[in-house]
């Protein structure tokens, strides 16, 4: 199954794709952790995007599908895979399309994370991340049990220097401009699933997983 993850940030995205992750065993690809883990390790691609990152603009395209061409030919990826933050433009919409063409894979599935501006900001705002596992908490509705540290693993929580009130207004203003077209994008292509996403995160996990096992059985048929 291959699925594309599509909503401003804020939608809850992440917290998602864990919870797919764990029902049915699919790789979270997500551009974003990626960018994050080549800047802590400085390593060139790292040192390119930082900008981009911190001031929250979207990373060049040519820059972002060759991260994820090389991400989806790593072998978990063999039996499908969720792309969380990929594509966010046009041009990397047809950069997947190239890709899953040559490996003659369909796109099952584009969920729709749909969410109000006052609730991404709320939820932006409030974000802690765990630096060694990339969990996400929120101070009010999802705290860790022990303050300041994940339940997972331990590491310590920070917030993202992009979950900064400017650059959440930001983040949104490009989503508005540059993501949202996709939206009609894969709509007209007959693939997109709107789901309501400024409920409690349970809620929004039933709806997903009410459209994925309906896919899942579909594809596991002989
Ligand atoms: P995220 O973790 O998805 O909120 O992404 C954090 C930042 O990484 C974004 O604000 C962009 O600067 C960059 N980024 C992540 N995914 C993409 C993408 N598909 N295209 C361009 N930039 C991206």
């Amino acid at each position: 199954m291959i699925i594309v993850l599509l909503g401003p940030p804020g939608a809850g995205k992440g917290t998602q794709a864990r919870q797919i992750q764990e029902r049915y065993g699919l790789p979270q690809i997500s551009t974003g952790d990626l960018f994050r883990a080549a800047m802590g390790s400085e390593s060139p691609l790292g040192r390119s995007v930082k900008d981009y990152i911190e001031s929250g603009r979207l990373v060049p395209d040519e820059v972002t599908s060759a991260v994820v061409a090389e991400r989806i030919a790593q072998p978990d990826c063999r039996k499908g895979f969720m792309l969380d933050g990929f594509p966010r433009t046009l041009p990397q919409a047809q950069a997947l399309d190239a890709l899953l063409a040559a490996r003659r894979l369909p796109l099952d599935a584009v969920l729709y994370f749909d969410v109000t501006d006052a609730v991404a900001v709320e939820r932006l705002s409030g974000r802690r991340t765990c630096g060694r596992c990339n969990a996400n908490y929120h101070v009010q509705h999802m705290p860790p049990k022990k303050a300041g540290f994940c339940d997972r693993c331990g590491g310590a929580l920070t917030q993202r220097p992009d979950d900064q009130p400017e650059t959440i207004r930001k983040r949104l203003e490009v989503y508005a401009q540059q993501t949202r077209a996709l939206v009609a994008e894969y709509d007209r292509r007959g693939v997109l699933y709107r789901i309501a996403s400024d409920e409690a995160p349970e809620k929004v996990t039933a709806s997903v997983f009410a459209i994925l096992d309906k896919i899942w059985a579909r594809r596991s048929r002989p």
